[in-house]
């Protein structure tokens, strides 16, 4: 039995203030909510505020990128023992935004996924097909590239510290979202790559996320998909009272 996970990415939204306000206001409302794992991932500057805010709470801080090397003259970047020092549980690795603004690749996706499980720590790897491979018709070869060469470097024993977020690029803070039956399809053909690639046992435990446009409306419909295991929310994570009804799914 695969334990959901409900993780919400802010991008680069909020301030100090604007943190510990959200975290005032949400952990109350989801002080109930032991069916799921939460995660939010604040930009750099709100981690250690938010690691403050949610300590011995149900929420787990991400962090929304991380540097492969330990340490080094890498002006502008953070290493997985940084952030784990700073509280961080997991981080967020090739999200499409890094990818298509910042030069992320699978080769150094490759490289930060290992990192981050090297300090035992949760690593969310963001996949996904942008509008013109899924028009091209090569949405399922690119996904399985992203997979194989992104998680190239792992062994079987590491993906207990893996979490996919399939994230169609072009339903990413469109309002556009994949039927839940479509995200189903790609989230069976991922389990697939994984089993084929580490086995059976690994795959059916590994935690598939589907992410782009979720919000309280749909994702009731996208969790009773057999290989959806949780969402990856953007927009809908900002709000409290959004990002809760996310978490509640499928409650009254
Ligand atoms: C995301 O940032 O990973 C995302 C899915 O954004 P949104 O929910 O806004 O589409």
């Amino acid at each position: 039995m695969r334990r959901p996970v409900i993780a919400g990415n802010w991008k680069m939204f909020k301030t100090l203030a604007e943190t510990s306000e959200f975290f005032d206001a949400l952990l109350p409302v989801i002080a109930n909510a032991d069916h799921c794992d939460v995660v939010i991932a604040p930009t750099f500057t709100a981690l250690h505020a938010a690691v403050a805010k949610t300590a011995g709470s149900r929420v787990m801080i991400s962090a929304q990128n991380v540097h492969w090397e330990d340490q080094g003259a890498f002006t502008g970047e953070i290493s997985a023992g940084m952030l784990l020092d700073a509280g961080c549980g997991a981080a967020i690795i090739g999200h499409s935004e890094r990818r298509q603004f910042f030069g992320e690749t699978d080769l150094s996706v490759s490289r930060k996924v290992p990192a981050v499980i090297g300090q035992g720590m949760n690593a969310i790897v963001c996949v996904g097909e942008t509008l013109d491979e899924r028009e091209a018709g090569s949405a399922e070869a690119i996904v399985k590239r992203q997979l194989s060469d992104g998680l190239a470097q792992l062994t079987g024993d590491h993906l207990s510290h893996i979490i996919i977020a399939y994230e169609p690029v072009w339903a990413i803070g469109t309002g556009r979202t994949a039927t839940p039956e479509g995200a189903a399809e790609m989230h069976a053909l991922i389990r697939g790559v994984i089993s084929d690639l580490y086995g059976g046992s690994i795959a059916d435990a590994l935690r598939i996320l589907y992410g782009g446009s979720v919000k309280p409306g749909n994702i009731s419909d996208l969790m009773v998909q057999p290989d959806i295991d949780g969402a990856l929310v953007g927009g809908a994570s900002l709000e409290v009272t959004s990002f809760a009804s996310i978490i509640h799914y499928g409650r009254s």
